[in-house]
């Protein structure tokens, strides 16, 4: 299972010669699992330099399922700008939280008003399909991956995923907050003995306090996360668009003191998690491509449902 990030900076984008190493795009984190399947997280500003880079691929007709962790800017302000959405043929499905006052797709559409944008969310030549999820559902994709909604502390509703391929686990917690007093005891349960944990890390440990309303986290509590939940990988992520990358390679080393594998998380950075425990994972023999999609509902209860056959 291979996971690349594309964007790794939180609020708003953040370019120039300061941040030239890790990166100045916001949010969006590709998964690729040995199946084919296609799992974008986020569609920060990230999202269009990873959609000129599936436009490289020739002759093929792309599907692929976007999970929104939310809709705040910097987590789907790329979607207009995603090459691949405009092409006649390829299908995306958007995922994200069901809210109670407003569908996803109106709050979606909004950003693509002829104030803000030339053309609209319906102008897209790509099939777009738009599901809402449910706090704790989980959605089956083909034969091997899960992914399960869990919401999160944040203004305005989170939410963060487990993402299975088999076994093999990718917890996406962006924009949490965790209490004063201690950690989110549900997210560390949703990320316990995963192989990836990529965790929110906006402020120092100074900050957070300062700034408890903004609803972020700081790297020490992703640290703090990773260690009792038992992940084998932290990626810190989410990074202040005022933190350069001096500041940040400070924080990594200092993470790094109390939890080895914690790693800042740097645009154009891939790992592929089944590499060094491919022994221990039994793949299947076949190489499914993600082709053959039905448009299913994610329907509401507690039992996974299938969306795609
Ligand atoms: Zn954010
Ligand atoms: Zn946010």
């Amino acid at each position: 299972m291979k996971v690349t990030f594309w964007g790794v900076r939180g609020s708003i984008p953040a370019p120039g010669p300061e941040t030239v190493k890790v990166g100045g795009n916001t949010s969006c984190t590709e998964i690729r699992t040995p199946d084919g399947d296609l799992l974008i997280l986020d569609a920060g500003t990230g999202i269009r330099p990873l959609g000129l880079h599936l436009s490289q691929i020739p002759r093929c007709r792309l599907i692929g399922h976007i999970f929104l962790s939310h809709t705040h800017w910097d987590h789907i302000q790329g979607l207009p700008f995603f090459e691949p959405a405009h092409r006649r043929g390829n299908r995306f499905t958007i995922l994200g939280e069901k809210r109670v006052n407003e569908r996803l797709e109106q709050v979606l559409a909004a950003q693509y008003m002829d104030t803000y944008l030339p053309f609209s969310l319906r102008e897209m030549q790509a099939d777009i399909l738009i599901k809402e999820m449910q706090d704790g559902e989980t959605v089956l994709l083909g034969e091997n991956t899960s992914v399960t909604a869990l919401r999160g502390e944040h203004p305005g509703g989170v939410f963060v995923y487990r993402l299975c391929w088999h076994d093999c686990c990718v917890v996406y917690a962006t924009d949490v907050r965790h209490p004063s007093d201690g950690l989110d005891t549900a997210l560390i349960h949703l990320a316990r003995g995963a192989d990836l944990l990529i965790h929110d890390a906006h402020f120092t440990p100074e900050q957070v306090r300062a700034y408890p309303h903004f609803g972020h986290s700081s790297w020490l509590q992703a640290v703090k996360v990773a260690q009792a939940a038992r992940v084998k990988r932290l990626a810190l992520f989410h990074h202040r668009p005022t933190a350069s990358d001096e500041e940040l390679q400070e924080v990594e080393r200092r993470a790094q003191e109390i939890f080895p594998p914690a790693f800042i998380s740097r645009e154009g950075f891939s790992l592929d998690l089944l590499a060094s425990a491919a022994s221990q994972t039994a793949r299947p023999g076949s190489s499914r491509l993600t082709s053959g999609l039905s448009s299913g509902t994610v329907a509401a209860n507690d039992k996974p449902v299938r969306i795609y056959e």
